[in-house]
């Protein structure tokens, strides 16, 4: 698939900010389970941290591909910054862009958009992850004010998010999905605390966080756009977000990919390079095939949510494939850097971790699976 002239552009001036900022701190921030505050004020300048969102609203106007290849170029070098930047944007710019009012955007888009402000999003609980529609976190009308309890699992970026969009119950019920709504909070106000889940797998320099909320006080207007639409919201929220989880995917791929390449043609054994033998070039072989219809659903899904087309089995399916890709690949490039890649000296250990992520956030591959075979049963 033919790049626009603007993806283009946007992949060479990704790629080279990855190569040139990103790499050489990759390592450390998965060592150190560091946040790149320095690498999101480098994105800020460069104006990657709003790239979907209109000019008009403070963004950089680009298109969902740009953005896709941007997640991809970042990921290529390192999954915990795309991470950072694909739960910002999609996550928490998106959602404020699509149903906020007039004046929640005026107010939180600007800042968010160009990157003053990191944004998050709590949707999954301890006890509500596939099954999100089970939140219990509630939200009470008290004269012009919510007040909110209960507690967010998961929740990326949120330590050091100044915008938190989250959903609660409003309605009272204690099931069903008509009575959730979303919120838009600054997890710095009375009330909320942010614990830091420490010692992941993978995606170590990102923050990933239980928000907890005690009697906190949101005013009335905070509500994002109407009333019990938070579930609708979100299913939304989620189309578009897995095609950046796809595109995340495909970049850790790609960087995977490009290392068993290197080391395959370096590394010499009975005589020659290893790639000379029939199984390791088959393998490489197989990896470029894989990778390259992953990047097809991934753009290809990009370009249909642009066309304002139903997305919900193309995202689904791009995620599902994608981050199944990465896992695969990832697994074979350490398989063909033999011991080295059993050791933190190659960055191919730090990939397969990074993308065993892509198979769970966002919803995980069983329930990617759930939402195709629906729309394809629902569709005949
Ligand atoms: C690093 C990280 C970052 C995250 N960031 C965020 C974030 O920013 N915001 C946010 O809201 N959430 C976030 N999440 C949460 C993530 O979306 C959930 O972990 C995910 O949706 C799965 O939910 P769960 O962990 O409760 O697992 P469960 O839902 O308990 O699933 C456990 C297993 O059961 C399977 N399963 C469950 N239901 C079904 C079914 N109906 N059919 C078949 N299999 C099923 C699942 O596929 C999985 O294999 C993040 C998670 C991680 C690990």
């Amino acid at each position: 698939m033919h790049l626009t002239d603007e993806a283009q552009m946007v992949r060479e001036m990704v790629r080279g900010f990855a190569e040139n900022e990103l790499r050489p701190i990759a390592a450390e921030i998965d060592r150190e389970e560091r946040f790149p505050q320095e690498s999101i004020d480098k994105m800020r300048e460069l104006g990657l941290l709003g790239i979907t969102i209109p000019e008009e609203e403070g963004g950089s106007g680009m298109d969902t591909l740009c953005y896709a290849v941007t997640i991809e170029e970042l990921a290529r070098v390192c999954g915990s910054t795309a991470l950072i930047v694909a739960a910002h944007i999609s996550l928490a710019c998106q959602p404020i862009h699509l149903f906020g009012n007039p004046s929640q955007k005026e107010k939180y888009l600007p800042p968010l958009a160009s990157g003053d402000v990191v944004g998050s999003y709590g949707l999954s609980e301890a006890d509500a992850g596939s099954d999100a529609g089970a939140t219990k976190t509630t939200a009470r009308l008290d004269g012009d004010e919510w007040v909110v309890n209960g507690a967010k699992m998961w929740i990326t970026n949120a330590l050091q998010s100044r915008t938190l969009i989250f959903t609660a119950r409003t309605g009272g019920e204690v099931e069903g999905t008509r009575d959730i709504s979303s919120f838009i909070v600054d997890p710095a106000v009375d009330g909320v605390t942010v614990n830091p889940i420490m010692g992941k797998l993978g995606v170590r320099g990102s923050t990933t966080c239980e928000v907890v909320f005690e009697d906190v006080r949101i005013p009335a207007e905070d509500l994002l756009g109407e009333p019990g639409l938070g579930f609708k919201q979100f299913l939304t929220i989620l189309d578009g977000g897995r095609i950046s989880i796809g595109a995340m995917a495909l970049g850790l791929a790609q960087g995977a990919y490009e290392e068993a390449l290197r080391f395959t043609q370096e590394r010499e054994q009975f005589g020659r390079p290893i790639s000379k033998f029939q199984a390791v070039a088959f393998m490489l072989a197989e990896m470029a095939t894989r990778i390259k219809a992953a990047r097809h659903l991934v753009y290809d899904a990009a370009v249909r949510k642009d066309a304002g087309e139903n997305i919900i089995a193309d995202s689904a399916m791009a995620k599902y494939y994608a981050s199944e890709t990465a896992q695969w690949v990832s697994t074979k490039a350490i398989q063909l850097h033999g011991g080295y890649g059993y050791t933190k000296e190659y960055p191919v250990e730090r990939m397969w971790r990074d993308a065993k992520l892509t198979t769970i956030g966002e919803g995980t591959s069983e329930i990617q699976l759930l939402v195709i075979s629906r729309e394809i049963l629902n569709g005949q």
